[in-house]
This record gives C-alpha cells, sequence and structure tokens, in this order.
C-alpha cells in the first residue's frame, strides 16, 4: 500500500514536471503570440511569464490536488489581461470547450462588453465566417477573414496556442477605429456617466443620421431611454425657435433651450460627426453640475483619442487628456499653466485673446493656427468652442490631429513639385519638337538633293542623325511631363523581364551579374510593354553606372526582383505616398555606390545627374517616373544597409474587366513612301503658326506634286478660304496664337464638312485626341521626318 502510494506521488511528481515542460512551452508559444500580436518584447516576455505561471498553475493544481480542491483555485487572468490591454487592437483568449478565459479592453469596447467569439452579436453571414475561421484555426493552426462590425471593417486573426486555446485577434483600421471606440463610448457605461453630467450627446453620420446616442439624449429626444435611435435623421428631433434658440422638438418651444456644442473629431467629408447637446439653463430636474460630475466629463475627454484640454474662466488648464499632451509636446513634469505657455512668441497673443473671448461666453467655435513652441515648423489648427455647464472649465479646446494633414501636405508639396516640373518639361519639348521638325525637314529636303558620296553628304546625315537623337530627349521629356502616347494592355511582370533579358544582359556586360527573382501569385498589371521595358533597362543601366564608380571593372550584382503585395501589407507599411490597394511590385537593386542622402530627393527631377558632362542626361529617372505616374503606379528609391540602392516599384493589380477594349490594333502598314519619290496631286491648306515649320513642310508637300495653300493661323486660314473651292486636305498645327487649329477647322467643317483633316502637334496625341472632339481627323506627332509627313497626307487622301 505504501509503495502504491510512493508511486503515485512519483507518478504525479513526474506528471507535474511534464505540466511544467509543458506550460513553459505553452508560455512560450504565448508569449510569440503576443510578440505577434502586440509586438513589443517586453509585454511578450511578459506575457510568457504571465502564462508560465498561470497555466502551469491550473493543469498543476487540477492534477495534483483532489478535485474539490479545483473549483476554489480557479485561473486568475488579470495579469494576462493587463497586458493583453496595452495592445492596440481587440485580444481575447478562448478554451476548448468555447469558453472566453481572457480579453482586454478594447475588445469590451469594440464589441460592447464580453461576448465569446465567434458569437459576438453579427448578422448570421459575419457569424458564419468567423465560426468556420475558428474552425479552421483549431485545424490548420491560424486563420484570417474580415468582418463586419456595425459598419465598420475589422480584421480578425485567430491563432491555436497549443492545444487549449484559441486566440482571437481583431484590428480595426484607423479611422474606423476612432470611429467604433467613440460610438461604444458613447452607448456604453461612459455615455451614462456623460449624462449624469447633463450632456447628451450623439454620432453622426455625415448625412445627418444618428449611429450612435447616449441614454439622456434618446431619453430627451424620443422619451425612452431605450428607444431605437440608430439611423434616425438628428435634425428631425430638433426645432428652433423665433430667437434662433435650439430645442427638442419633443419639448416644445417652451422646453428648455439647448446648446449644440460639435466636437472636432475626424476629417474629411465622409467622417462621422460628434455633437454633445447641453442645456443652456440647466433644467430645475437636474442636479447642479458638481464637480463629480465635472470629472465624469473629465474622464470622457480622457477616453477620447482626439487632443482635447478644458480651460477655466480665467484661461488656465484645468484638464488635458494623453493626446492633447502628445500632441503639444507637453513636459509631463512641468505641464503649462495657460494654453499660450505652449506656442511661439508671436502667436501667445492671439490664442490668449480667443481664449478669453471664449472664457467670457463668446458663442461660436472657431478656429486659429498656431505654432507649438515644440514644432514651430509645423503649424496646427486650434479649435475653440465654449463649454457652459461644465464646471469650472469655460472653453474647450481642441486640436487638429496633424499627422494626417502633415502627410497630406507632403503628398500635395511632391505631386506639384512635379506636376510643375513636368509641365515645364512638356513646354520645353513642345518647342523642341517645332525646331526639331524644321532642322530634320531641311535634312531630308537637302538629303534628296545629293547622292552618298557627295562631300556634304557625310554632314547632312550627321545633322539628322544627331536631330534624331534630340527629338529621342524630347521624347523622354514628354515621357516625364506624362504627355505621351501610352499603348497599355494587360501584362504579367515577368513576362516584360523576360522580354528585356536579353539586352540587359548585354547593357550590363560580362563582370556584372544578373540575378532575376519572380515572387508567387503575382497580379496582372495594365502598362505599356515597351515602356515598362524603357523603365527597366534605364534603373539597370543607372545601377551599371553606379557599381562602375565603385570598381573601375564595373563587377557586382543587379538583382530584379517582381512580388505580390497585398492590401494588408500595405495597410502595415503605413507608407505616407501609398494607397492601400493590391499592387505587383518590382524591385530593382544594385551593389554600387548607393545614393547620398542629399542626392536622393531630387533624383527624379529631370536633368538632375551627377555624372561628367556627355555621361548622364539627367533623363532617366524622370522618365521612368513619368512612365510609372502614367501607368497609375509608385515608385520609391532607397539605400541599401551595406552598399547600393534599390528602386522599388508598385502597379496596382489589374481587376481584370468584362468587356475591356481590346488594345488597338494599328492599321495595316501601307507601303512606305520613297524618298524624293513624287505621285501627290491635289491642293492642300497648311496652316502654322511657326515659319520654319511652315516652310520645311510646304517644300516637303510641293516636291511630292501637291499645290500647297499656306497660312500662319486659323484666322487667315478661314480668310483664304472664304469663297474658294474646298481643298483636298487641311493640314493644320493644332495649338495657334489667335485661333487654335480645333476652333479652325470647326469653322472649316460648317463650309465643307467631308474635308480630311490631319493635325500635327509636338503633343502627345493621347492628351489631343481628349481635347479635340471633332470627327475624322488623322494626327502626325511632330517631330517628322519630310517623308513621315508624305505618307500621312497620302495615307488621309486616300482614307478620303
Ligand atoms: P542620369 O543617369 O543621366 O544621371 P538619371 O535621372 O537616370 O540620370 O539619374 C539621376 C541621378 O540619380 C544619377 O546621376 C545618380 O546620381 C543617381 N542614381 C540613379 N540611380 C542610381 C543608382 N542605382 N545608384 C546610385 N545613384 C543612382
Amino acid at each position: 500500500m505504501a509503495a502504491l502510494a510512493l508511486s503515485d506521488v512519483a507518478t504525479r511528481g513526474s506528471v507535474a514536471r511534464l505540466i511544467l515542460a509543458l506550460s513553459a512551452a505553452c508560455a512560450v508559444a504565448a508569449g510569440g503570440l503576443i510578440l505577434w500580436a502586440v509586438g513589443d518584447w517586453i509585454l511578450a516576455a511578459g506575457f510568457g511569464a504571465a502564462a508560465v505561471i498561470v497555466i502551469g498553475a491550473v493543469v498543476a493544481v487540477r492534477l495534483l490536488l483532489p478535485a474539490a480542491q479545483v473549483a476554489a483555485t480557479e485561473p486568475d487572468w488579470t495579469v494576462a489581461h493587463a497586458i493583453a490591454s496595452a495592445s492596440p487592437d481587440a485580444i481575447a483568449l478562448t478554451d476548448r470547450a468555447g469558453r472566453l478565459v481572457c480579453a482586454n479592453d478594447r475588445y469590451q469596447a469594440i464589441f460592447r462588453g464580453y461576448p465569446t467569439p465567434p458569437n459576438l452579436g453579427l448578422d448570421d453571414v459575419q457569424g458564419d465566417r468567423l465560426g468556420a475561421a475558428g474552425r479552421q484555426a483549431w485545424r490548420d493552426g491560424d486563420a484570417r477573414t474580415d468582418i463586419d462590425v456595425r459598419g465598420n471593417a475589422v480584421e480578425a486573426t485567430i491563432t491555436r496556442v497549443g492545444d487549449d486555446m484559441l486566440l482571437w485577434k481583431f484590428e480595426t483600421t484607423d479611422a474606423s477605429d476612432l470611429v467604433a471606440t467613440t460610438t461604444a463610448l458613447i452607448a456604453g457605461p461612459d455615455g451614462d456617466r456623460l449624462g449624469s453630467a447633463g450632456i447628451m450627446a450623439a454620432l453622426l453620420s455625415p448625412d445627418g443620421r444618428i449611429r450612435a446616442a447616449n441614454r439622456v439624449f434618446r431619453a430627451r429626444a424620443m422619451g425612452q431611454e431605450d428607444g431605437a435611435i440608430e439611423g434616425r435623421d438628428f435634425a428631425r428631433f430638433l426645432v428652433t425657435d423665433s430667437a434662433g434658440l435650439v430645442h427638442f422638438e419633443r419639448e416644445g418651444l417652451s422646453g428648455t433651450s439647448l446648446r449644440v456644442l460639435q466636437v472636432p473629431f475626424l476629417d474629411g467629408d465622409d467622417a462621422p460627426i460628434l455633437v454633445a447637446l447641453l442645456d443652456e439653463e440647466p433644467a430645475m430636474a437636474l442636479p447642479a453640475i458638481g464637480s463629480s460630475a465635472a470629472s465624469h466629463v473629465r474622464s470622457l475627454i480622457a477616453l477620447l483619442p482626439v487632443p482635447l484640454a478644458l480651460i477655466d474662466r480665467d484661461g488656465r488648464f484645468v484638464h488635458m487628456n494623453d493626446a492633447f499632451t502628445r500632441a503639444a509636446g507637453v513636459d509631463a513634469a512641468a505641464p503649462p499653466l495657460y494654453p499660450g505657455d505652449l506656442v511661439v512668441r508671436e502667436d501667445k497673443g492671439a490664442l490668449a485673446d480667443s481664449v478669453r473671448r471664449f472664457g467670457a461666453g463668446a458663442g461660436h467655435a472657431t478656429q486659429l493656427p498656431v505654432r507649438f513652441a515644440e514644432r514651430p515648423e509645423e503649424p496646427v489648427q486650434v479649435s475653440l468652442t465654449g463649454a457652459r455647464g461644465l464646471g469650472d472649465a469655460a472653453v474647450l479646446m481642441s486640436l487638429k490631429d496633424s499627422s494626417e494633414e502633415g502627410k497630406l501636405k507632403r503628398q500635395v508639396a511632391q505631386a506639384t513639385k512635379m506636376q510643375a516640373v513636368g509641365q515645364l518639361a512638356g513646354g520645353v519639348a513642345h518647342d523642341f519638337n517645332n525646331i526639331l521638325t524644321a532642322i530634320i525637314g531641311h535634312c531630308d529636303l537637302m538629303l534628296m538633293r545629293h547622292t552618298p558620296g557627295d562631300s556634304d553628304y557625310d554632314d547632312i546625315h550627321q545633322i539628322r542623325t544627331n536631330s534624331n537623337r534630340a527629338a529621342g530627349l524630347t521624347r523622354q521629356l514628354l515621357a516625364f511631363s506624362r504627355q505621351q502616347t501610352l499603348r497599355p494592355q494587360v501584362l504579367q511582370l515577368p513576362d516584360v523581364i523576360s522580354e528585356v533579358s536579353n539586352l540587359l544582359k548585354r547593357l550590363l556586360g560580362e563582370t556584372v551579374h544578373l540575378v532575376v527573382q519572380h515572387g508567387r501569385g503575382l497580379g496582372p498589371v495594365r502598362a505599356d510593354p515597351g515602356q515598362l521595358e524603357q523603365v527597366v533597362v534605364n534603373l539597370a543601366v543607372n545601377a551599371r553606372d553606379a557599381m562602375l564608380a565603385v570598381s573601375p571593372n564595373g563587377g557586382g550584382t543587379v538583382t530584379i526582383e517582381t512580388s505580390a503585395v497585398t492590401a494588408r501589407a500595405v495597410r502595415k507599411m503605413e507608407e505616407d505616398v501609398l494607397p492601400v490597394g493590391d499592387y505587383t511590385a518590382l524591385r530593382i537593386s544594385d551593389t554600387g555606390t548607393g545614393i547620398p542622402a542629399d542626392v536622393l530627393p531630387k533624383i527624379f527631377e529631370p536633368f538632375f545627374t551627377t555624372k561628367e558632362v556627355g555621361k548622364g542626361t539627367g533623363l532617366g529617372l524622370s522618365t521612368v517616373y513619368g512612365i510609372i505616374k502614367q501607368s497609375g503606379g509608385y515608385i520609391f528609391a532607397e539605400n541599401l544597409p551595406g552598399s547600393g540602392a534599390a528602386f522599388t516599384i508598385y502597379l496596382p493589380v489589374h481587376a481584370a474587366s468584362a468587356g475591356a477594349p481590346a488594345p488597338a490594333t494599328p492599321a495595316a502598314a501601307a507601303p512606305k513612301v520613297k524618298a524624293g519619290e513624287t505621285w501627290g496631286t491635289g491642293t492642300i491648306l497648311l496652316v502654322e503658326d511657326e515659319d520654319m515649320v511652315r516652310a520645311v513642310a510646304e517644300r516637303a508637300l510641293v516636291r511630292q506634286g501637291y499645290t500647297v495653300l499656306t497660312a500662319e493661323n486659323g484666322e487667315a486660314a478661314l480668310e483664304l478660304l472664304r469663297g474658294q473651292a474646298a481643298p483636298d486636305l487641311l493640314i493644320s498645327d493644332v495649338v495657334m496664337p489667335l485661333m487654335d487649329g480645333p476652333t479652325m477647322v470647326r469653322h472649316v467643317r460648317k463650309q465643307f464638312p467631308n474635308l480630311p483633316i490631319l493635325f500635327m502637334s509636338g503633343y502627345a496625341e493621347e492628351q489631343l485626341r481628349r481635347s479635340i472632339d471633332i470627327d475624322n481627323v488623322a494626327f502626325l506627332p511632330k517631330p517628322f521626318s519630310v517623308q513621315q509627313l508624305a505618307e500621312a497626307a497620302r495615307d488621309v487622301l486616300a482614307a478620303k
């Protein structure tokens, strides 16, 4: 018997050891999960430790103690709960039997209490989805799904912890987060506390419908505390009397008049509106607002994630919440006495004045920009509202969350800068195209008179070749200013890369190693394949140059990678510029010099180069930038740790749309025109304001056998046509002083409805087609050669 007891104890001892080992393993797993959930090592370690204690204790107690004693030592989850509460996401743990064992405060706020997942009071579809995800997590270890909690998108991630628990994590997006918190706040116990301070609070959707209201509001507006008020029109509950005072409609004009406060909450047209209503004269039935009520208001303010502070009649701070201290950079050790203490000297007077006015009972809310002494470079919007009925507090001061605004400002500044430079570049390109048209045209005409072997032939040829190179540069400028004609197709990035890989190998040379890696599950993108090839080539050439600068023989590695970037991953990146969405990314990295910090902000500007004269044009990256932007994508440059630089391009995944128009196939190519060949018959009216272009075009067309009439602008052309027979063709520039090409054509078509038209322009066809709304016109981009002009004229006449 004794031996048996001993062996029993020994077995129990080994079981206990096993339990400890198991609980340690569980703790590590749980700690790891919390690390993943919260992203903080200290918290994770703390959670791990707590879990060791709790899980170990529970299991050990259950096994080692007689059954009767177990109930008395239920686990104490307070430590774990406190730790989980540090997570910005809602977290809950459930056991095998589906019971809720622990959840944090955020969970309570979002789900209004402690319901057990998956039964969170959601509709059937959402509940089923969450239930299925829970079962999947038991089976596979983890699962995720998106659910909708009272109109807010919430991402649920469920993970199995050991064999016994499920960890549920609910992540909300920022904006909906704030809305959900505030909704829960108003409708929950905090709303009641507000109510006892005599404040009726409601959260409205932008169209004025009520999303949530506290009980006092419901009682006063509807006559019943628990009335279903969600979705009803806020304004319907109020009436205004002849003196402009607001009353509850239910109480009539003789009821207490109300003061309506709009608490600044979120920016944007579709942001909800938070309103607080206060009785102008506190109703006799209500207790006077005492210090306890004021403390409720403070606790509400402390809870709100919006920076808020209360100021008394003498202009002194009474209370400020954490969000305010953070936003204003308040030193907790020496809090400021007056609002003026926070701002730069120049703004002190204006702020103090406004606060005084509101303290004395000024009516409407006001906003004024101030600069905090902490961050004078970034002005912040301060809103002031009179706050009667809040005890000592007389003024409610709030700050607009400037981080969002700052982000926007940076984006706008970047976009404006690039647009301005783009416009300039586009204008320059347009003028250059005119000049180049004249140069190339004259060369063509001269070449027709010279034969190879002539003394001048080679020189003229040289001029022509160089002019063509210049035309290539202006095309790049047009690309940068996003004015070139793109022919987008739905394509896969790896196809584009494989298309250029041979060219790349030749460009990079023997000493550079080219590594290409493609990610899985890449979504198709919509872009012009030729232009994307240009992008890859430009980036690869820069990479090569950067590696040549490191070692003269240019050894190194260029890595081209593609990957799928999901909307979720984008959200995690917290990147200022990149909107949330699914992308296919292309990354080209090198082992070169890297990009010095002072150079990095300028690299995408046209003509910015650090290369020697003659080596760099400074147009490579600006072309890349233009192409990517025109394709709806984003590009980022960064330096790699160690050495080298990387360029990452994000192209939005193309959502297949039925009936997308097939890419236009170019019309069957007409036979080429041989230089010097003449065949033209008929009269052409040529309208062009640039003398040099007009002269060369006229000569080219006359040479082809046409009779050419010329005019230097639209009005002159109309004058010339008055009372005349129709010419066979009208060739015209688009942008001209006095009367532009399209306006002139509209007039001419009234006289000759079927007159064929050929527009020539240094701007992109795509852009012009958008602005020229005339049927049946052809288009010839500048610069053009004599042959191209002749071919275009012939094709339009042939189609007549
Ligand atoms: P260019 O190559 O003609 O100078 P770009 O617009 O292509 O013009 O590039 C602008 C500048 O950006 C380069 O002169 C160089 O200083 C820098 N740069 C571009 N790519 C890299 C890279 N991979 N590594 C280091 N610097 C680079």
